[in-house]
C-alpha cells in the first residue's frame, strides 16, 4: 500500500519504526559511534556485506556496525531519498562534493577517459581538471547544444575512445539554465560501451531535484545531489547524496566507508526534518520564480532573462529537452542587467530582502554575481562563450511572498544610476 502513495506523503514516516525508539514519533539523533552486536556470528555477517566480501542474500539486511559504515539517521534518510527518484538505493555524504568525488574515484582508474558537459559546478570542474589528472585520468568536455555525433567525434579525437569510462553531465547548467539531453548522453555512453566495459552516465541533478527531474528514468546510472541546496533547503547544513542501482551504490558505499566521508547523524537528522517540507517548499519556490521571471521579462533595466519558462517552441531543441525531461521550470533565474559589473553591483548592493550570497535552493531568496563569485575560476574566454558576463546576476528564489521579492528587485533595479 505504501508504495502507491506519493513521496511527500511518506516523508514523515517511511523507514522508521517508533516502537524501536520508545514510541518517539520522530527518529531520535543516534549520536553513537558504535553498535552492540547480539552475537559474534551476527557481527561477522554484517562485516562481510559492509566490506563488499559478498552480496546480500535475498531479504538480508545489513545490521548496524559503526557510524562510519551506517547509522539509523542515515539509513532512514537514504530510504526516504530513494522514493523521489524511484532509485533502488542511495548513499548520503557529508557534502555534495564528497558524493561527486567518491563516484568519480570509484568508477575511474588511471588511463581512463572521462567525458563531461561544460559548464559544470566550480568544485566539480576543479576536481575533474586539476585533481583527476594527477591520478592519470584524462578528461574531454562537450558544450550545450553540441549534437550527438559531434560529441562522439570529440571522444574519438582524444585517441582514447576505448578508455572512456564515464559520461558526467550537469543539467540545467549553472547559471545559464541551458539544458543537456540526458537520453542522448546515455546513447553516447552506450556507443562506447563494450561487452567487457559499460560506460556509466552520472547526472548532477542539484538544480532540479529531486522533484523536477528524474535522470534515472531517462537512462542515467547515477543521480548526484548537493543536499545542501533544495533537499536541505534551509541554508543550515552541507550534505550530498548519490542514487542508483543496488549494485552500483553498494560499490559507492564501500569506498565511502574507506574515505570516511559519510554524513554524521546530526546531518542525517536535519535532512530528515527538511524532507518533510520538501515538496511544499519547492512548489512555492517554483510558483514564486514564475512571477519573478514574468516581472524581469518586462523590466526596462533588464536585458535578458535566463529562465526555463522562457524556452518556448521557438527555442527548438532546448524546448524539446525541457518538455521531455523537466517537470517544472525550477526556481533558478539569471538575468543580464543593462550595463556591466558596475550596474550589476549597484543592483546587488541595493537589495533589502534578498540576501547577497552564493548557494541556492534555500527558503530565503539569494542573489549573486557569477562572473566574480561562483564562476570566477572559469577561464575568461570560456566564461564569455558561456554568456557568463559582468552584467549577469543569478537569483535563487525562496518561499517569501512573491510580491515582496518583486518589490525588492524593482527597487534595487531602480537604484541603478544611469
Ligand atoms: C553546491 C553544488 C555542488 C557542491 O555541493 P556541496 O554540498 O557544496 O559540496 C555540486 N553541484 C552543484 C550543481 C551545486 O550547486
Amino acid at each position: 500500500m505504501k508504495n502507491k502513495m506519493k513521496p511527500e506523503s511518506l516523508m514523515m514516516s517511511y523507514g522508521y519504526k517508533p516502537a524501536l525508539s520508545e514510541g518517539a514519533i520522530k527518529s531520535p539523533i543516534f549520536q553513537t559511534s558504535t553498535f552492540v552486536f547480539k552475537t559474534a556470528e551476527e557481527g561477522k555477517a554484517f562485516f562481510e556485506i559492509a566490506y563488499g566480501h559478498r552480496q546480500k542474500k535475498i531479504g538480508e539486511e545489513i545490521g548496524l556496525i559503526y557510524s562510519r559504515i551506517n547509522n539509523p539517521d542515515l539509513e532512514i534518510l537514504e530510504n526516504r531519498l530513494t522514493l523521489w527518484d524511484e532509485a533502488e538505493d542511495c548513499a548520503v555524504f557529508e557534502s555534495g562534493m564528497s558524493a561527486i568525488t567518491t563516484v568519480l574515484l570509484e568508477f575511474l582508474k588511471p588511463g581512463d577517459l572521462l567525458l563531461i558537459s561544460s559548464p559544470v559546478y566550480g568544485g566539480t570542474d576543479h576536481f575533474v581538471t586539476k585533481i583527476l589528472p594527477k591520478f592519470g585520468i584524462h578528461v574531454a568536455a562537450f558544450k550545450v547544444g553540441q549534437k550527438r555525433d559531434e560529441v562522439i567525434d570529440i571522444v574519438k579525437a582524444t585517441g582514447m575512445a576505448d578508455k572512456l569510462a564515464m559520461v558526467y553531465i550537469e543539467t540545467p547548467a549553472n547559471p545559464t539554465n541551458d539544458l543537456i539531453d540526458i537520453k542522448c548522453s546515455k546513447e553516447i555512453a552506450k556507443h562506447f560501451s563494450t561487452s567487457e566495459k559499460e560506460v556509466y552516465l552520472a547526472v548532477d541533478n542539484t538544480y532540479m531535484g529531486p522533484l523536477w527531474q528524474h535522470p534515472l528514468k531517462h537512462g542515467a546510472d547515477f543521480v548526484l545531489y548537493s543536499a545542501t541546496k533544495y533537499i536541505g533547503g534551509h541554508s543550515d547544513v552541507i550534505a550530498g547524496a548519490c542514487l542508483g542501482s543496488k549494485e552500483l551504490i553498494q560499490r559507492v558505499k564501500v569506498l565511502r566507508t574507506f574515505l570516511g566521508n559519510m554524513a554524521g547523524p546530526w546531518t542525517g537528522w536535519l535532512l530528515l526534518r527538511s524532507l518533510e517540507t520538501l515538496k511544499a517548499r519547492m512548489d512555492i519556490q517554483a510558483f514564486n520564480a514564475e512571477k519573478v521571471a514574468d516581472f524581469l521579462n518586462r523590466h526596462q533595466k533588464v536585458e535578458k532573462v535566463y529562465y526555463l519558462g522562457n524556452f518556448t517552441k521557438r527555442a527548438g531543441e532546448q524546448y524539446d529537452i525541457l518538455q521531455r525531461q523537466c517537470l517544472s521550470n525550477g526556481a533558478m533565474i539569471s538575468f543580464d542587467v543593462v550595463g556591466g559589473e558596475k550596474e550589476a553591483f549597484q543592483f546587488l548592493n541595493a537589495l533589502k530582502l534578498i540576501k547577497l550570497a552564493v548557494s541556492l535552493g534555500g527558503t530565503e531568496s539569494l542573489a549573486e554575481h557569477p562572473a566574480t563569485m561562483t564562476h570566477s575560476d572559469v577561464e575568461e574566454n570560456h566564461r564569455k562563450e558561456l554568456s557568463i558576463t559582468e552584467k549577469m546576476v543569478r537569483l535563487s528564489i525562496g518561499v517569501e511572498n512573491y510580491n515582496d521579492i518583486i518589490w525588492d528587485i524593482d527597487q534595487a533595479l531602480n537604484a541603478i544610476s544611469t
